[in-house]
C-alpha cells in the first residue's frame, strides 16, 4: 500500500492520507455500478448488491448515488476513527460509506458555497432514519464547533430521541418504524461550525392513537411512560403500569417487545427534554396530555332510549379535567352533541353511539397530531441560532437531510398510502429534474455533446394527482365541500367520470385491459411510476375532511394546560372559513419542500432492505428486485452511463494515475490537460474511450477504467 502526501482544503490542515485505502475485501463485485460490464442487466446488479452483502459490504454507489442494505446488525463501521478516515478523502479512493457522502457533502457546501441536500429514500425498515442520525452524527463529531455553540451538536443529536418516542412505534416492518416525514436542516457558519438547526415534520399517522393493527403497537411514548415514569408521576396521572389496561394500547396485542427496552428509552428521552432546554413544567405538562389521551380512550358510553349517548364512567372524565385543564361537563357536552347552526341560531343536537366514539377518537388524533406539532416547534426554537438577528441569510450555508417514507404498498391502502405514494411520485420527479438537468448541465459546461437518453417521466402521474379541478385531490376535495350526504361511493363515480380515460387510473369499470388484476368495486387504481396500487376509497371523505367538531375545539381552547391552549386556538374556533382538508394541506407542504430541496443540491442515499423478517445475514433476491426496481435504480445507471461511466477533475486523475507514465511521474509540470492527454495516450486509450473537457477527463467505458486501475495495482 502506497502513502502519499495529500493537502486537505476543509480546514486548512495538511496530512497524510493513505493512498489506496481499498483492501482487497473492499473490492468484492464493484464499488460503483457504473464501473459493471453488463450496466443493463438487472441480474448483474443485484448480483453485485448480493456478493457484497456476503461480505457486510453494504455501500456500494451508482456515480454519486449511494446505495445502502440494510445489515440488520452491528457492523463496526461508524466509529470515530472510521469518521477519520474518511475525512476529506475522495469518493474513488475509499470504500464507500455514509460517511464518504456525509463528507464530499460538507465539503460541497464549503469549497462551492452552496446548500446542500441529502435525500434518503427506501422502504420501511430499510435503514433510511439510521442513515439520517449517521449523517448527523458525522458533522456533530467532525466538524469544528465554535465556543458559544458547542452544546448545539447535542442538542441536534438529542432531538432524535424525542422525536422518536413521539413519532415512532413498532410496525410488523420495523420494531422502530418513523410514522412521520422529516426534513432537518443543519446550518453552518462560514467557518463550517453548525451554529442552528430546523425541523420539517410531514403527515403523522395519528390514526395509531386510537388503532393498531394486529402485532404493531401505539406510539413509543405511551409504552415508556407506563414502564419507565417513576410512581409518584404515575400517582399524579392516575395511570397504572399495565399497558393491557388501556383501550387504546391493546388493538395490536403486542406491549412488550424483546428489540424495545421502554424503561431505558423513558430515561433517555427524560435525558433529551433536558437537554433541548424543557422546563419540569412544560414536561408534566406533556404527560398529562399523553396520560389524559389514555383516559380518553377508556371513557366509556351507553345508549339510551331515544339513541342520545352518555357517559357511563364518570370518574374517567373528572381525570380528564384534571389532565386536559377543561371542564369535565363542557367535555361531556361537547363529546355527546353537535352544535348546528341554522338560520342564525344555534341548535345543539345529540350524537348517536357511534358518532361519539368517533368524535372522542378524533380528540384523541387531534390532541396528538397538535402537541407533536408543538414539541417539534419548541425543539426548533432550541436549535435556532441565537444570534439570528445579527446573521443575514446569507452568513451562513445549509445541508439538509430528508427522512421520507418510501412508496407503500399493503394489503389493503387507504388515503395515507395515497399521501405517501404521492409524496414519492413528487421526490422521483424531482430526481429526474435534478438528476438529467445536472448531467446535461455538467457536458455543457465542459463542453461535451449530450446524449438524450430514454427514461419514464411520472410528470403525467403527479398531475393526475395534484391538478387544479381535475386532479385526485380536486375531487376529492369537491366531494368533501359538496352539501347534504356525500359517500366514499361517489366520490369514486365522479373520478370515474372526469379521469376515467386517464392512462395510469383504473377502476372496475373501467379495468379493460389496463390492468392484469382483479378489482373490487370499492377501489380505484393508480399505475405509480413503482408499481401498481390499488386504494379502497372507504374512509377517503372523512380522513381528508378530517375534522374536530366546533364544541371539540371550543372546550379544547378554554384548556389551563399551557401546551394545549397553545395547540388549540380561539382564531380557529371563530373563524368559520373551513380549514384546509388534510390532502390540501399536503400538497401544500410537498409544495414547499419541492422548492426547499430544488434550491439546493441534491445527493441521495438509496436504501434496501435485504428480507422481511429483520434478520442479518439473509438476502431476499425477490424483494430486493422489487426495490431496485421501484427506487428506479437501473433507471439510474442508465442515464449515468449513457454518456460517460466515470469523469473526474484532471488533477486528481492525473494524482492518482501518474505512476503508469514516464513523463508524468513523479510530478507533471505543464497544464493539467495536457497532462492527462499525455497520460492515456501512454495508456493507448482509444479516441472514442474517454473525451477531455473543460476540468474533467470522461470515460466511456469503465473496462477503460477496470485496466488502469489493474495497472496501478500492478505497479
Ligand atoms: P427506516 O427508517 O427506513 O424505516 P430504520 O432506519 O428505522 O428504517 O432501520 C430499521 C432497523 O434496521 C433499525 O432499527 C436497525 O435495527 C436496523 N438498521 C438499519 N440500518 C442499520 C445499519 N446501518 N447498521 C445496523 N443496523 C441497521
Ligand atoms: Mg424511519
Amino acid at each position: 500500500m502506497r502513502y502519499q502526501g495529500r493537502e486537505m482544503n476543509v480546514d486548512g490542515r495538511v496530512r497524510l492520507v493513505m493512498e489506496s485505502a481499498l483492501t482487497a475485501r473492499d473490492r468484492v463485485g464493484v464499488q460503483d455500478f457504473v464501473l459493471l460490464e453488463n450496466y443493463n442487466s438487472e441480474v448483474a446488479f443485484i448480483d453485485n448488491l448480493r456478493r457484497r452483502f456476503r461480505e457486510n459490504l453494504i455501500y456500494t454507489y451508482i456515480g454519486s448515488v449511494l446505495v445502502s442494505v440494510n445489515p440488520y446488525k452491528d457492523l463496526e463501521i461508524y466509529s470515530k476513527a472510521q469518521m477519520e478516515r474518511y475525512r476529506g478523502v475522495s469518493f474513488y479512493e475509499i470504500s464507500p460509506h455514509i460517511y464518504a457522502l456525509s463528507d464530499n457533502t460538507y465539503r460541497a457546501m464549503r469549497t462551492e458555497r452552496k446548500d446542500q441536500c441529502i435525500l434518503i429514500s427506501g422502504e420501511s425498515g430499510a435503514g433510511k432514519t439510521e442513515a439520517s442520525k449517521k449523517i448527523l452524527l458525522y458533522y456533530t463529531v467532525t466538524c469544528p464547533t465554535g465556543d458559544h455553540m458547542a452544546a448545539l451538536g447535542e442538542r441536534l443529536l438529542q432531538s432524535n430521541p424525542v422525536l422518536e418516542a413521539f413519532g415512532n412505534a413498532k410496525t410488523l416492518r420495523n420494531d422502530n418504524s418513523s410514522r412521520f416525514g422529516k426534513y432537518m436542516d443543519v446550518q453552518f457558519d462560514f467557518k463550517g461550525v453548525p451554529v442552528g438547526g430546523h425541523i420539517l415534520n410531514y403527515l403523522l399517522e395519528k390514526s395509531r392513537v386510537v388503532h393498531q393493527n394486529h402485532g404493531e403497537r401505539n406510539f413509543h411514548i405511551f409504552y415508556q411512560l407506563l414502564e419507565g415514569g417513576d410512581d409518584d408521576l404515575l400517582k399524579s396521572l392516575e395511570l397504572e403500569r399495565n399497558p393491557q389496561n388501556y383501550n387504546y394500547l391493546v388493538k395490536g396485542n403486542c406491549p412488550r417487545i424483546s428489540s424495545i427496552n421502554d424503561k431505558n428509552s423513558w430515561k433517555t428521552v427524560m435525558n433529551a427534554l433536558l437537554v433541548i432546554g424543557f422546563v419540569e413544567e412544560e414536561v408534566q405538562n406533556l404527560m398529562n396530555i399523553i396520560g389524559g389521551i389514555l383516559h380518553l380512550g377508556n371513557t366509556q358510553f351507553g345508549e339510551g332510549e331515544e339513541g342520545e349517548t352518555y357517559v357511563t364512567n364518570e370518574d374517567q372524565i373528572l381525570t380528564l379535567e384534571k389532565l386536559f385543564g377543561v371542564n369535565s361537563s363542557a367535555l361531556t357536552e361537547a363529546v355527546t352533541h353537535k352544535k348546528l347552526t341554522a338560520k342564525g341560531e344555534e341548535m345543539i343536537s345529540p350524537l348517536n353511539f357511534e358518532q361519539t366514539l368517533s368524535a372522542r377518537d378524533a380528540l384523541a388524533k387531534s390532541v396528538y397530531r397538535r402537541t407533536f406539532n408543538w414539541l417539534v416547534e419548541k425543539i426548533n426554537q432550541s436549535l435556532a441560532q441565537k444570534d439570528e438577528i445579527h446573521h443575514s441569510r446569507k452568513d451562513f450555508s445549509v445541508i439538509g437531510v430528508l427522512d421520507i417514507y418510501g412508496f407503500e404498498v399493503l394489503q389493503h391502502n387507504s388515503f395515507e398510502q395515497f399521501c405517501i405514494n404521492y409524496c414519492n411520485e413528487k421526490l422521483q420527479q424531482l430526481f429526474i429534474e435534478l438528476t438529467l438537468q445536472y448531467e446535461q448541465e455538467e457536458y455543457e459546461t465542459e463542453g461535451i455533446a449530450w446524449e438524450t437518453v430514454q427514461y419514464f417521466d411520472n410528470k403525467i402521474i403527479c398531475e393526475l394527482i395534484e391538478e387544479k379541478h381535475k386532479g385526485i385531490i380536486s375531487i376529492m376535495n369537491e366531494e368533501c365541500l359538496r352539501p347534504g350526504e356525500t359517500c366514499d361511493a361517489s366520490f369514486l363515480e365522479k373520478m370515474e367520470d372526469s379521469i376515467g380515460g386517464h392512462p395510469h387510473f383504473v377502476t372496475h369499470k373501467l379495468a379493460n385491459g389496463k390492468t392484469r388484476r382483479v378489482m373490487s368495486r370499492e377501489e380505484f387504481r393508480l399505475l405509480h411510476y413503482a408499481g401498481e396500487v390499488s386504494y379502497n376509497v372507504n374512509g377517503f371523505l372523512d380522513k381528508n375532511n378530517d375534522l374536530l367538531s366546533r364544541s371539540l375545539k371550543e372546550v379544547m381552547c378554554q384548556s389551563d394546560n399551557q401546551i394545549l391552549s397553545h395547540c388549540f386556538r380561539r382564531k380557529e374556533v371563530n373563524d368559520q372559513k373551513r380549514s384546509e382538508t388534510a390532502s390540501t394541506q399536503f400538497k401544500n407542504s410537498l409544495m414547499k419542500l419541492m422548492e426547499i430541496l430544488m434550491s439546493k443540491e441534491p445527493s441521495y442515499v438509496r436504501c434496501i432492505k435485504p428480507n422481511d423478517s429483520k434478520q442479518p445475514g439473509k438476502f431476499d433476491e425477490v424483494l430486493v428486485r422489487h426495490q431496485v426496481k421501484y427506487l428506479g435504480l437501473m433507471e439510474n445507471l442508465r442515464v449515468r452511463r449513457a454518456g460517460f461511466a466515470y469523469r473526474r477533475r484532471f488533477e486528481a486523475f492525473l494524482q492518482r494515475y501518474k505512476p503508469l507514465c514516464p513523463e508524468t511521474w513523479p510530478n507533471w509540470n505543464g497544464c493539467l490537460s495536457d497532462g492527462v492527454s499525455t497520460l492515456v495516450e501512454h495508456l493507448g486509450y482509444t479516441p472514442e474511450e474517454y473525451k477531455l473537457g473543460r476540468s474533467k477527463i470522461f470515460i466511456r467505458f469503465p473496462k477503460t477504467l477496470f485496466t488502469t486501475e489493474d495497472a496501478l495495482e500492478a505497479k
